[in-house]
């Protein structure tokens, strides 16, 4: 073992759950384990430290560093960074130290997506705490909720790690299997000292850190169990960034009782923020910043449940959507913002370089001309949103001032601060620039000193020399040294150019200092500023998401919903915003949803929906449950008018999803979705259930879904608004005094179906299911035999004796091909004997058998 080996052994030792990038002059070295490991992962040559080849080992370029921590974050891995901390002299050992580890809950990269995401929770009785830290941002929340909400919220939150206390793995997988399964298959386990979520301890740690007395101020009990989990998420974060957790400056209460709470499953089944296809988000995002996009997709996963908020949101959007040129002006000031909010975020947490801080000026300075365009609109609505920034266009003004327009992303190559800032800067850049001057001064001197025609250059690894061709070789001057030996001759040195050369190192070498120390002083004053900037970013965020939903409700055509406290769900022409934009040209049918349970007419709260497969059943169910949402995060909704009562939470139930990894099959993941939605259920709740009962028998299926109805209708405190499509057509014969029954439109004509999209009151007719499957492509010959069946079947009442299940098991038994005309073909086929046919004969067989065959399966 070498002294170096020997270092790195004391550091991995202190690090063995990380990955160790060990600083080596220009590379960051891999060992033994690891270095297999990074091979692997980053596709790097796999090396040998040593001659016997026994010490694997693999690097990369250290100015590449960010590309390769990406994709080792990426597979998982944590990483510590190992760097040099004291210039290497040639002789000594250089010193070296972690400087920071980057785990998947910390990681926040220049260019690439990703903020670094951190939750923590703690079972706490029937309930759990949790916190959610975004690491880049520093946006922190805290609350204590039931253990399934509390579940639905880290899920929307989708953290890169999850931080529990240790030893309690195991009850957590018990209270909260979605929890530890999701945290499975997106976000890493991470157990921490049971102490760290202790909420005495915390509060008093946190009051500390903000020198606050208490944290009622922000909203929170002292002592609250949810300061337990905030504190541990930020104790993790300092402990993995050495100490860059300075832009965490609070906790914000998560509160559900403002919100409107989206489950889990409705999150993934509305296709809210991501999903295979467009999304919600895709839909409405047309943000200019990567602050707004962010504040986005959190509205569209945390809508409210606040009257004045959401009237002042829509009063925002209302100013922005009548004025066309309001809102390009804003559009065009927002396009100069930046990501300041990751960029203090990296910044605080010591991973930022010039370009962050570069992002901070450009955004400063964006804003006197957005503050500007706002100046001017009508109600002066849009001003609000600044009000409570405090000005920081001194900050603004300095960053301007001293730092270059195109920033370099690492310290130490120069080109960081403007010229004219510091005269030590400036002239250290002078000796450089005069250097070139006096280099070809001092060739020309030597050229009428030596009377050869001598050039002098530069490279990278000897520095400067004197070259001299090799026809003049022995006219060399006694005070040249010679350096190497080149094609075209020899390269030399004198004391007099060595002079030259340390004068420009010298210069370089001050040239990089300062601008480190005047760099670390901008990045001081930032910091210092910190939080007013982050209080402009959040404005400007805001800003951002109301201008992208005002241009879309102008785009459109969306309206603003009334909102209110009553119970009402009254939209007339609703839309299907995704759906609607990826017919392109192509009209979408727009339907009422009338849904009141305090009507005195005849509107009902739960509407049964039937109709054909393929319909726009599903696509009903979806709009009014985006419809819904959209309301309550403030936006314009697409519809010609809408009255919409404040809604508590919208649950789902849709298609089927299987969960088998999970250990779970159609039918029970249904039910637990089922069951879920009735134990939750309120008087102020809309609930969306796309067939339920489908995964099992017929009997089994209906009898659930009419009990499910009923319990709707009779056993929420004062009803509840429900969607229900189903294809079990018995349903549309409850008779329970809330319930209406819906179907779609279908045009039949003699040469099909055609499906209008339309919903009308009143059951469907029949399901068309055979169509549909013809529609679809399934072969003429069981499409013939489906409908063979289906006469069968409904001449027998289902409620015989002997009741739709014998009745299905006597008739699909049944082998359908063998019907008597088929059997007629066969039996031919199995007489005939090709040895004894002539060609013609066996041409006649085969000709007469195709006949018969395309007779039966209905070709033309
Ligand atoms: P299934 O019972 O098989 O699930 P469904 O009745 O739920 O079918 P949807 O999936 O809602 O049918 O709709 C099928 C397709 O019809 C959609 O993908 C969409 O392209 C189109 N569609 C649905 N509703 C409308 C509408 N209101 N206007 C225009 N096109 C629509």
């Amino acid at each position: 073992m070498t002294p170096m080996l020997k270092q790195y052994g004391e550091w991995k030792d202190k690090y063995p759950d990380c990955l160790l990038l060990f600083r080596m002059g220009d590379f960051f070295e891999l060992f033994f384990d690891d270095a297999v490991t990074a091979s692997e992962v980053l596709d790097i040559a796999l090396t040998a430290r040593d001659q016997d080849k026994a010490i694997p080992m693999a690097g990369v370029p250290h100015h590449a560093l960010d590309s390769y921590m990406g994709r080792l974050i990426a597979a998982g891995y944590r990483v510590a960074v190992c760097d040099q901390i004291t210039e290497p002299d040639g002789k000594t050992l250089v010193d070296r130290s972690v400087v920071r580890v980057v785990t998947p809950g910390t990681y926040v990269p220049q260019d690439a997506e990703g903020d670094g995401k951190i939750a923590a929770v703690a079972l706490n009785g029937e309930d759990a705490s949790i916190a959610l830290l975004t690491a880049g941002t520093g946006l922190l929340e805290a609350g204590t909720f039931p253990v399934d909400e509390a579940v639905s919220l880290i899920f929307s939150f989708r953290p890169g790690e999850l931080l529990i206390p240790r030893g309690l793995e195991d009850e957590l997988s018990r209270r909260a299997p979605d929890l530890t399964a999701q945290a499975a298959g997106q976000s890493a386990i991470v157990a921490r000292e049971r102490g760290e979520f202790s909420p005495q301890f915390a509060s008093a740690w946190l009051c500390k850190k903000w020198g606050l007395a208490s944290l009622r101020a922000m909203g929170v009990e002292d002592a609250d169990p949810a300061s337990g989990a905030a504190a541990a998420a930020i104790r993790y974060l300092e402990e993995t960034q050495f100490g860059g957790a300075d832009h965490v400056h609070g906790i914000r209460p998560l509160m559900p009782e403002g919100m409107l709470i989206l489950d889990r499953t409705t999150q993934l089944n509305l296709e809210l923020v991501e999903g295979d296809g467009a999304s919600l988000y895709s839909v409405l995002n047309r943000c200019k910043t990567p602050m707004g996009r962010r504040r986005l997709s959190y509205w569209i996963t945390h809508p409210i449940a606040d009257l004045d908020e959401i009237g002042r949101r829509q009063d925002c959007i209302e100013a922005m959507a009548g004025d066309g040129t309001l809102l390009r002006n804003i559009a065009e000031s927002l396009s100069g913002c930046r990501d300041m909010e990751r960029a203090l975020g990296r910044l605080s947490m010591k991973v930022g370089n010039p370009r962050d801080l570069g992002a901070v000026r450009d955004t400063l300075n964006a804003m006197p001309k957005l503050l500007r365009d706002i100046d001017g609109s009508k109600s002066g609505i849009l001003e609000s949103i600044f009000r409570e920034v405090p000005d920081v266009s001194g900050l603004g003004r300095l960053l301007s001032d001293m730092l270059e327009d195109d920033l370099p992303r690492a310290l130490g190559t120069g080109n960081v601060i403007r010229d004219g800032c510091d005269t030590t800067l400036d002239e250290a850049r002078d000796a450089i620039r005069n250097a070139e001057e006096n280099v070809r001064a001092f060739e020309q001197e030597e050229r009428e000193r030596t009377g050869i025609r001598v050039r002098v250059g530069i490279n990278k690894v000897f520095g400067y020399y004197i070259e001299v061709g090799r026809s003049n070789s022995d006219r060399v001057p006694d005070d040249y040294h010679r350096r190497q030996t080149v094609a075209g001759g020899e390269r030399f040195v004198n004391e007099r150019l060595k002079e030259i050369e340390r004068r420009v190192f010298h210069a370089e070498h001050e040239i990089g200092e300062r601008e480190e120390v005047l760099y670390k002083s901008l990045l001081a004053a930032a910091l210092k500023e910190s939080r007013p900037c982050q209080a402009a970013s959040a404005a400007i965020a805001e800003l951002d998401v109301l201008r992208s939903l005002a241009e879309i409700a102008r785009d459109g055509s969306y309206v603003r919903p009334v909102m209110d406290e009553s119970r009402a769900f009254l939209v007339k022409g609703a839309r299907h915003p995704v759906v609607e934009k990826s017919l392109g040209t192509l009209p979408f049918t727009p339907n009422d949803i009338e849904l009141d349970p305090d009507a005195t007419d005849d509107k009902g709260c739960i509407a049964i929906l039937t109709g054909p497969n393929m319909a726009g059943k599903s696509t009903y169910l979806r709009t009014a449950a985006l419809v819904a949402l959209l309301a309550h995060m403030g936006s314009f909704v697409p519809a010609e008018s809408a009255l919409i009562g404040l809604m508590d939470r919208i649950f789902t139930r849709i298609g089927a999803r299987d969960e088998l990894s999970r250990g779970r099959s159609t039918f029970m993941v249904e039910m637990v979705e089922t069951a879920n939605i009735l134990r939750h259920v309120s008087r102020r709740s809309l609930v969306i259930l796309d067939e339920i009962g489908r995964g099992t028998s017929t009997y089994d299926g209906m009898s659930i879904a009419w009990a499910v109805v009923e319990f709707l209708d009779l056993h929420v405190e004062g009803r509840t608004k429900a969607l229900f499509a189903t294809h079990y057509h018995e349903l549309t014969n409850m008779s329970l005094p809330q319930i209406v029954n819906l179907s779609m439109a279908v045009d039949e004509s003699r040469d099909g179906i055609h499906f209008l999209h339309r919903v009308v009151r009143g059951p469907a007719s029949r399901s068309y299911g055979v169509e549909v499957a013809r529609l679809a492509g399934v072969p003429n010959l069981v499409v013939r035999r489906s409908q063979e069946l289906l006469a069968e079947f409904e001449k027998s009442s289902p409620s015989s004796d002997d009741g739709l299940g014998d009745l299905s098991r006597k008739y699909v038994q049944k082998e359908i091909f063998f019907d008597v005309e088929r059997e007629g073909v066969i039996e031919r086929l199995a007489q005939s004997d090709p040895n004894q046919m002539t060609p013609m004969e066996a041409l006649g067989l085969v000709s007469s058998l195709r006949e018969k065959s395309r007779r039966i399966l209905g070709y033309k």
